[in-house]
């Protein structure tokens, strides 16, 4: 347990990410609190880094909405005064606190007040002991670090612990998990440490934690952007819910990645609509959908969506087309009818439908059909230039 939060043993896989406000600034730390929380953080991190952080500590402790995790970096003495603070667990980088003494002292203080500690192994400051026996920062390396951290605690009798062993290098940080998850059973933080700012960052951390959790393998999650924080709960958050591991509580946007066919911009339709719907409660998934002529087929399984064609926004339900209303009104239609579909359910809302809407939508894709063709891209001109470059050539022949 983080404070009340479960980690590990089959509970639900969490999101952290990590405060950028100084600690000492409380009012600060703490709106960043909130606001990571509301972007789907389950616990928060801030540094203990000086006397003042710790003091910070001991006032943000106690109004936080989440467990609060203290990073102390090098000195024994910022574990303790965290400990006084009240905060529900501490990272300690086994590459910054070295002197075994030391953290057999947190490991004793940890257990006496029932409070968690994550070995946090990090690629970029591993001890370079490790670094020297094993050559670098290999995976091999990181694990034994951790290992040797547990070690020390385990001649305590102390083992509420958790661990992660990140690096920058996704494969690298990939099977250093991979191996530790062989030869240990505690909760595993996964993280791909430095990713850098979006939309590498998060691609990168991407690949590397949900290729883990694919596996089976983590507990709880960190994205580590350089970008706002409430960048890498959301995306902790999306993720989760993109793998089925976390039910959804906002909104899932799909869109078509539009084409030939189109009758609206697309992508500026999209970001309004999810600009207008992201930050609510509505727990549905919802398309934009660039014409008539396939877009509600396409996205039958979206539980609403906007089509567009003639001038006109086609409204649908799971593929059964409910209103049908002027083009600059789609977004605003679009999240007038998530929030009733929201409040009054499925079957209401189709029962509500406007039941000349879906003669209409036909009339306009026939008329669309009718007007650009099946092959909208112009796709088989190209095909046929093709050939008959090919043909032309000496010796050309199109048989197999
Ligand atoms: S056919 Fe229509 S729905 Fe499909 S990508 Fe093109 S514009 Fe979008």
């Amino acid at each position: 347990m983080v404070g009340s939060v479960p980690v590990g043993g089959g509970a639900p896989i969490t999101v952290q990410s990590m405060t950028t406000t100084k600690t000492a600034d409380v009012e600060g730390t703490l709106a960043q609190i909130y606001a990571l929380k509301a972007a789907g953080a389950d616990i928060v991190r801030c540094t203990c880094n000086e006397k003042e952080a710790a003091e910070g500590l001991a006032q943000i402790v106690p109004r936080s909405p989440v467990p609060i995790v203290a990073d102390i970096h090098f000195h024994v003495e910022m574990a303790l005064a965290a400990l006084e603070a009240g905060v529900d667990c501490l990272r300690l980088n086994p590459g910054n606190l070295r002197k075994a003494e030391e953290i057999r002292l947190v490991a004793r203080e940890c257990k006496d007040r029932g409070v968690p500690v994550r070995i946090g192994v990090n690629a970029g400051s591993l001890d370079p002991r490790l670094m020297k026996k094993y050559g670098g920062a290999t995976p091999e390396a990181l694990v034994e670090s951790a290992q040797v951290e547990l070690g020390l605690f385990a001649e305590e009798g102390f083992d509420n612990v958790k661990i992660s062993v990140k690096a920058s290098n996704v494969p690298l940080m990939i099977e250093a998990y991979r191996q530790l998850s062989e030869v240990t059973d505690h909760p595993l933080h996964l993280g791909v440490t430095e990713a850098g700012p979006p939309p590498a960052g998060t691609i990168k951390s991407t690949a590397g934690i949900a290729t883990l959790l694919c596996e089976g393998i983590g507990d709880t999650i960190r994205y580590s952007l350089t970008t706002d924080p409430v960048e890498e709960a959301k995306a902790g958050r999306v993720l989760l819910e993109a793998l089925g591991l976390r039910k959804r509580t906002s909104v899932d946007l799909i869109a078509c990645p539009a084409c030939g066919r189109a009758e609206i911009d697309v992508y500026k339709v999209a970001q309004e609509a999810q600009a207008a719907l992201e930050n609510r409660q509505i727990p549905l998934q919802v398309a934009v959908m660039g014409c008539v002529v396939n877009g509600p087929g396409e996205a039958r399984s979206a539980d609403l969506g906007i089509a567009a064609g003639r001038h006109r926004g086609h409204l649908f339900i799971r593929g059964e087309i409910v209103r049908v209303v002027p083009e600059d009104e789609m977004v605003a239609a679009l999240v007038d009818e998530a929030e009733k579909l929201v409040a009054e359910g499925f079957e209401a809302r189709l029962a509500a439908a406007d039941k000349t809407a879906a003669t209409e939508a036909e009339a306009d894709r026939l008329a669309l059909l009718d007007h650009r063709g099946a092959d909208a891209n112009g796709s088989q001109a190209r095909v046929d230039l093709i050939a008959k470059r090919l043909n032309s050539q000496p010796g050309a022949s199109t048989e197999p």
